[in-house]
C-alpha cells in the first residue's frame, strides 16, 4: 500500500461558485470555532450532532466540521481559529469523475448545491487520480481552500503498488486450514486443511494427560517427543507444497505475518503455537533456498477486510462477504490475498 496526498488546481472556477466557497470557509471557521467554545463552556456535549448546528452547509459539511473541531479540541485543548478554515467533506461524500469530454472533475456538497469542477491533472497527480477513477484505490476526505486568488482541493489515495513482473503470495496460517495462499494476479490459490496436525495435536494431548494422571513423567516427555517429530514432518511437507506452489509463478514473492501477528491472534497463543512458528520458519527457509523472496507484512484485519474493495467485510465461518461490493470468497483465501496485498518487510527470521 501507498499512500499518495493529492493537490490539485480547480480550472477556472465561476465567479458564482468562488463567492460561495468563500461563504462555506467562513460558516466552516465559525462552525469549528462555535463547537469548541461550546464544549470549553459546558454547553454542548461532546456528541454533538448535525442538528445542534445552525447553518447552510449541507449536512456532510458539518458532520466534518464536528470531526475536525473535535480531534483538533481533544488534542490541543481550546483553538482560536483566526483563519478560514479549508472546509471539508468525508471520504463517502464527494466524487471524483471524468466527464464526456474528459475532463476530471472533482464533485462535492457546499452550501446551495454539489458542485462539480474541473481541476488539473498534472503528472504527479495522474497515478492516484486514476486509480480512483477506476475504483482501485481509497480517497479520503476531501479538503476545499484558497490560495491568493485560485481555488484548490487537496486528499489522500492509498492503493496497492505491484512491481512489474512480480508475483506476490500472500500466505494465511491458519487452525481451520493450516495453509491458504492465493497468487495475486495469477488467479492461483491452495488451501490446505489443518485436519491432520488437529488429529496429531488431540490424540499425543490425551496421552499425555492419560500419562499425566498416572504420574510417568519420563513416558510423559517421550510422547511429547513423539508429537514434536510428527509435526515437524508435517511442517516440512506443508513448507514443500507451499514453495513448489509458489515456484511455479513469475518472479514470485510470498508475503507471510510476522511472528508477532500469529502470537496475538488468540487462537493461537498457548502450547500449540509454535507449530505454527515452525511452520513459518520452515517456509522461510525453503523459499530462500528456491531463491524466493520472503517478506514478512502487519496482518491486522487481513481476515475481516475485503480483498477486492478494501472495506470491512463479515466473516461466516469458512465464508466470506463484503456488504460494500457484494465480494464472496473462501475466507482463509479472502485473508490470504489481502497479506499478499500488504506492503512487506524483507524476512530476517
Ligand atoms: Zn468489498
Amino acid at each position: 500500500m501507498v499512500t499518495v496526498t493529492v493537490t490539485a488546481k480547480f480550472h477556472q472556477p465561476t465567479r458564482s461558485r468562488r463567492r460561495e466557497w468563500q461563504d462555506a470557509m467562513h460558516v466552516y471557521r465559525d462552525t469549528k470555532q462555535g463547537l469548541v467554545d461550546g464544549w470549553a463552556s459546558g454547553e454542548l456535549g461532546m456528541s454533538v450532532t448535525t442538528a445542534s448546528i445552525d447553518n447552510d452547509l449541507y449536512s456532510a459539511v458539518q458532520n466534518q466540521a464536528i470531526r475536525e473541531a473535535k480531534a483538533e479540541y481533544k488534542r490541543d485543548g481550546w483553538m482560536d481559529y483566526t483563519a478560514a478554515q479549508p472546509f471539508a467533506t468525508n471520504n463517502q461524500n464527494w466524487k471524483l469523475e471524468t466527464t464526456d469530454n474528459g475532463s476530471v472533475v472533482v464533485g462535492f456538497p457546499c452550501i446551495s448545491q454539489w458542485w462539480y469542477t474541473p481541476i488539473h491533472v498534472h503528472d504527479e497527480i495522474r497515478e492516484p487520480v486514476e486509480r480512483v477513477l477506476e475504483g482501485e484505490a481509497k480517497k479520503s476526505r476531501l479538503q476545499v481552500y484558497r490560495r491568493g486568488d485560485e481555488w484548490f482541493c487537496s486528499f489522500t489515495v492509498e492503493y496497492d503498488t505491484v512491481p512489474e513482473g512480480e508475483t506476490p503470495i500472500g500466505v494465511d496460517i491458519g487452525e481451520r486450514h493450516i495453509l491458504a495462499a492465493h497468487a495475486l494476479g495469477a488467479d492461483g490459490s491452495m488451501l490446505v486443511s489443518g485436519k491432520e496436525a488437529r488429529y496429531v495435536r488431540r490424540k499425543y494431548r490425551s496421552l499425555r494427560d492419560s500419562l499425566q494422571e498416572a504420574g510417568a513423567l519420563r513416558a510423559r516427555n517421550r510422547v511429547g517427543n513423539k508429537e514434536h517429530r510428527r509435526i515437524r514432518d508435517l511442517n516440512h511437507t506443508l513448507s514443500r507444497r507451499l514453495v513448489d506452489f509458489a515456484d511455479q509463478f513469475e518472479n514470485p514473492v510470498v508475503r507471510i505475518e510476522t511472528l508477532e501477528g500469529i502470537r496475538d491472534r488468540t487462537e493461537w497463543s498457548g502450547v500449540h503455537s509454535w507449530h505454527f512458528h515452525q511452520l513459518q520458519t520452515f517456509i522461510t527457509y525453503k523459499a530462500e533456498q528456491a531463491g524466493i523472496r520472503v517478506e514478512t507484512v502487519d496482518p491486522a484485519y487481513t481476515s475481516q477486510d475485503c480483498s477486492s474493495c478494501g472495506e470491512r467485510g463479515s466473516r461466516n465461518g469458512d465464508h466470506f462477504r463484503c456488504d460494500s461490493c457484494g465480494y464472496e470468497r473462501h475466507a482463509d483465501l479472502n485473508a490470504a490475498a489481502n497479506i499478499g496485498k500488504r506492503e512487506g518487510e524483507p524476512c530476517t527470521a
